[in-house]
């Protein structure tokens, strides 16, 4: 038999009952017993929708807050600031939020490999911390045992573990730890045998990296021997191509993700070690696009015939990173709605593959598949000749501005007047009660559009005169009318579609609802004009236009899967083409394109870096260089490793780029020191994160260093990002003191 099972499920609930009951039990609103209830009561309906479908329930992909952070108390791994001999929940709460009262800083987040999923990074102080200190996993599976399901356990292997998480002192070799976690790993592969599991899922995902070869001979080490129970190895995300390394693996299973390993199934299925199963992972837990059954079949069945019952069918990943369920989505329009596939449905996409596999005779739902597929092939609402034309007709010179930056600053700087050490604001101020209150209102339909207008007309005239009053240089209008810099774009543009419910876990408690790009994107009508022109007509200073770059929007949004993503970004710059021109054309003088998604959509392997770049920087050059020398382009980003492509940064030919700096200053102004930045700069000042507001004098010591790296004459003053999540209190205290620092460095620098 060809079984049928899925990697992870998402764990917010359909309603997000994970996220209320998180914070309302922060905020002490709500009881221990209460919070565990709601989490059991999410997990019983994730384990009886698996049971129902699939031949096993997956047991340990539901987190309180993140399974990286699970395994690392399960491993003993608590840094010693947290000191605690019984590990509780709330210990790891603070792991991952910190403890204001006592001082105590959280562990660090990152993103969990090229997903929007930020995991709590593991801290190792001492190889002999290792012990098997938290026992939620093995209570979880007696839990689901005890409803009589066939239970699949899910752990994060060692390797992976090891290579995600950080060590003290940096420099320390992680892998010679191997040994001693190895240990830790034994026992609860012996306690899963004690429970009677049969299969375990342990996730390896660092297995479609570039491995040093210590690293490969680590995989060997770990799981060269039995472990007593059978493992099924998992790796997901990337295309795998250690296939060799199979041969010295006791391993029972091997997961792969064939939406990147597709053309390769033949040979995989080859070389396959006998009697190892492969679980092939078809179903794509990273987007949102009913599964093309009857050619997944097809494929299949070529598999099954070779290998019989090793053949195993799943969702490729976890389908962490996907919304709960397409039934809740009771606005969007219908035809877009019957292409798409959420958690829910894609449980069933997986069984009704097994089925058919099992019976050879297609399940039903292969027919409304092919159905939909077709519709969606033929569809006027994914096509747009218009478009299809404009790319066609794309000029070399449309990716060029039309004079190289020393030319055109010049121009710019007699135009725009400003001082030196220029100050100005990322773009958003603070997203005040209020504010959400009126765009909530609007969006209920409480408040008519006139109301909602003049309100937001109001707050754009507030902040200018906040500015005015601050003595900032370059003003911005404030974002009042948006509530997310993708989404707000995204509802203006052709070719997306917005769910109602379509809630993604970002880290804990932060769910995000990403736009679903669906079909050819132009832009309908001016996007940002009115408010931009609004905020401009209240000042003589100049105003920045403020845009959402290409490749944020599509690393923010889930994306087509039947056409590349290089025609998407070029599509989206397009659109924004149109609008950077239309704001030139209004007489605007400075626009922005925000870019914070530019570096992290670089790929997990270096080898495809320079593809990704070269249509990365493309994109955004195709969308700004539209405008004549005088008018400045600015660009924003906001994530600290940028050595590794400043040169690409360099590339995008903008302006002015403004850049978080503020956490890992040295980081950058080493860059610096190595590579002449040719453009102007804004190295953030200070960190918009904390809400500690920062003095004249530190910020005239981070500007004092900066201009050892970059010419007075080039370097701007900003924060590291939009104010959007501070108060008014402390933006007007921290931009006060962050322009006297400006005025400072003005007075002890000659022009
Ligand atoms: N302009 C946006 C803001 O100020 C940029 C946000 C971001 O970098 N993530 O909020
Ligand atoms: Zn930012």
């Amino acid at each position: 038999m060809t079984l049928a099972h899925i990697l992870g499920f998402p764990r917010i609930g359909k309603q997000r009952e994970i996220k209320k009951a998180l914070e309302a039990y922060w905020d002490k609103q709500l009881d221990l017993a209460s919070l565990l209830a709601i989490g059991r009561q999410i997990c019983r309906e994730n384990w009886q929708l698996q049971h129902t479908t699939l031949d096993f329930v997956t047991v340990g992909d539901f987190s309180w807050y993140d399974h990286v952070l699970d395994t690392a108390a399960m491993l003993g791994v608590v840094p010693a600031r947290f000191a605690t001999k019984q590990i509780s929940l709330d210990v790891l709460f603070q792991m991952a939020r910190g403890n204001l009262t006592e001082n105590v800083i959280a562990c660090e987040m990152t993103k969990w490999f090229d997903t929007n999923y930020h995991y709590i990074v593991p801290e190792i102080e001492d190889s002999k911390q290792f012990r098997l200190s938290y026992y939620e996993l093995f209570e979880a599976i007696s839990q689901a045992q005890a409803l009589g399901y066939s239970v699949k356990p899910v752990i994060l292997g060692p390797l992976s573990f090891l290579w995600l998480s950080k060590c003290h002192p940096i420099k320390f070799d992680k892998l010679s730890l191997l040994d001693n976690l190895m240990q830790v790993y034994q026992q609860i592969f012996k306690q899963l045998k004690a429970l009677n599991i049969s299969w375990v899922q342990v996730d390896e995902p660092i297995l479609g990296l570039d491995l040093p070869l210590a690293w490969l001979d680590g995989f060997k080490k770990a799981y060269g021997t039995h472990h007593g129970l059978n493992i099924l190895l998992t790796t997901y995300f990337t295309l795998f191509d250690k296939i060799a390394l199979l041969n010295d693996l006791a391993v029972q299973g091997i997961h792969l993700d064939l939406t990147k390993n597709c053309h390769q199934l033949e040979q995989l299925t080859r070389d396959l070690p006998n009697q190892m199963i492969l679980s092939a992972g078809v179903v794509d837990g990273r987007n949102v696009w009913k599964c093309d059954l009857s050619s997944c079949y097809g494929q299949l069945l070529k598999t099954k015939e070779k290998i019989q019952d090793r053949l195993w069918v799943a969702s490729t990943c976890s389908l962490l990173h996907v919304p709960v369920d397409l039934t809740l989505e009771t606005t969007m329009d219908p035809k877009v709605k019957s292409w798409l596939s959420f958690a829910v449905q894609k449980i069933e996409e997986v069984s009704a593959l097994a089925r058919a596999l099992n019976d050879e005779t297609p399940h039903p739902l292969f027919q409304i598949s092919d159905q939909c597929l077709k519709m969606r092939e033929q569809s006027s609402l994914i096509h747009d000749p218009k478009v299809k034309a404009r790319i066609a007709h794309i000029e070399k010179d449309m990716y060029h501005r039309k004079h190289p930056y020393p030319k055109r600053t010049k121009t710019q700087k007699e135009i725009l007047n400003l001082p030196l050490f220029p100050t100005t604001t990322i773009g958003s101020f603070p997203q005040t009660q209020d504010l959400r209150k009126l765009r909530f209102e609007y969006k209920k339909g409480v408040i008519l559009k006139d109301e909602y207008q003049a309100a937001i007309a109001k707050q754009i005239e507030n902040n200018i005169a906040i500015q005015e009053a601050l003595d900032l240089d370059v003003l911005v209008h404030g974002e009042a009318e948006r509530n997310d810099m993708v989404e707000y774009f995204a509802k203006l543009l052709q070719g997306y579609v917005l769910s109602d419910n379509g809630w993604v876990q970002s880290y804990g408690s932060r769910l995000v609802k990403p736009p679903i790009l669906f079909g050819d994107v132009a832009r309908s009508s001016p996007m940002t004009i009115s408010w931009i022109n609004y905020a401009q007509s209240k000042t003589t200073r100049p105003v920045k236009g403020m845009l959402t770059g290409p490749i944020t929007m599509m690393r923010w949004s889930f994306i087509r899967d039947d056409q590349d993503w290089t025609i998407t970004v070029t599509q989206l710059a397009l659109a924004l083409r149109d609008e950077i021109e239309d704001l030139e054309k209004s007489g605007i003088k400075i626009i922005q394109l925000d870019e914070p998604a530019f570096r992290e959509g670089l790929p997990l392997t270096q080898k495809d870096w320079p593809f990704y770049l070269n249509w990365a920087v493309n994109a955004f050059r195709l969308a700004s260089c539209v405008v004549q020398d005088s008018t400045q382009i600015h660009t924003h980003m906001c994530y600290s490793e940028f050595n590794d492509i400043i040169e690409s940064i360099a590339q995008l030919d903008a302006d002015v780029i403004t850049i978080e700096t503020a956490r890992s200053q040295r980081e950058l102004f080493l860059a610096l020191e190595q590579f002449d930045y040719p453009n102007e700069i804004g190295p953030g000042i200070y960190d918009v994160h904390s809400p500690r507001v920062p003095t004249i004098k530190e910020m005239v010591d981070h500007l004092t260093n900066a201009v050892k790296v970059i010419p007075s004459q080039r370097l701007w003053v900003n924060p590291d990002c939009g104010l959007k999540t501070r108060d008014w209190a402390q933006t007007k205290a921290a931009l006060s003191n962050m322009v006297a620092a400006a005025k400072i460095m003005r007075r002890s620098t000659p022009s």
